[in-house]
């Protein structure tokens, strides 16, 4: 069977957001054909978009898969409605948890369900730092390395949690 490494990220503002999280790893690793390899730590950040609303929790995990990639997007998503997420029409607002496909191989997708690499992760502290956390000598889809775009992200009001901090 053949399978592909993919990176994914996690957020969630609401709720216990750090349970979600840590729970939310193990539902990736119980999908079909799929098996967590890698997962960085909890990571503290101020909301993108609307202010009004509470800190996110993120982290971002590397898993091996056989599901192609619209089908993992679909299997993501089943887990978000699992734990209460609801879309509403206001972007960006807040969620209990949001699952994005970052990179799957080294393929490039666009389709209008799925673009991958996922188009605001190198703005995204939140994504790149985690993922610089698990992926630290990575060649970026432009051929540059990923410390140059962490560099070039704006790190302020983004914090690791504590191991002692961690749920
Ligand atoms: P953003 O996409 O800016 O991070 P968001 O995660 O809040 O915002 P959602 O409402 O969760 O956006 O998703 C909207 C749609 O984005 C999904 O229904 C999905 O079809 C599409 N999408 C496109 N590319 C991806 C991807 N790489 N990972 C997850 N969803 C994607
Ligand atoms: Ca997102
Ligand atoms: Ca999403």
């Amino acid at each position: 069977m053949h399978k592909e490494h993919a990176y994914i990220s996690l957020g969630s503002n609401m709720g216990d957001s750090q349970t979600t999280l840590t729970l939310a790893f193990d539902e990736i690793d119980n999908l079909p054909q799929c098996r967590l390899l890698t997962k960085s730590s909890l990571y503290l950040s101020s909301p993108m978009g609307p202010e009004n609303q509470p800190d996110y929790v993120n982290a971002v995990c590397l898993i091996e898969t056989a599901l192609e990639p619209l089908a993992l997007l679909a299997q993501l998503q089943d887990i978000e409605l699992r734990y209460g997420r609801e879309r509403k029409a206001e972007r960006w607002g807040p969620r209990t948890l949001d699952l994005d496909i970052l990179l799957y191989g080294n393929q490039t997708i666009s389709t209008p369900e799925l673009t991958v690499p996922h188009y605001g992760m190198a703005e995204r502290e939140f994504v790149m730092v985690p993922l610089f956390e698990i992926a630290p000598s990575m060649i970026m889809p432009d051929g540059n390395a990923i410390a140059l775009w962490v560099a070039k992200c704006n790190l302020d009001g983004l914090r690791r949690l504590t191991t002692s901090e961690q749920a």
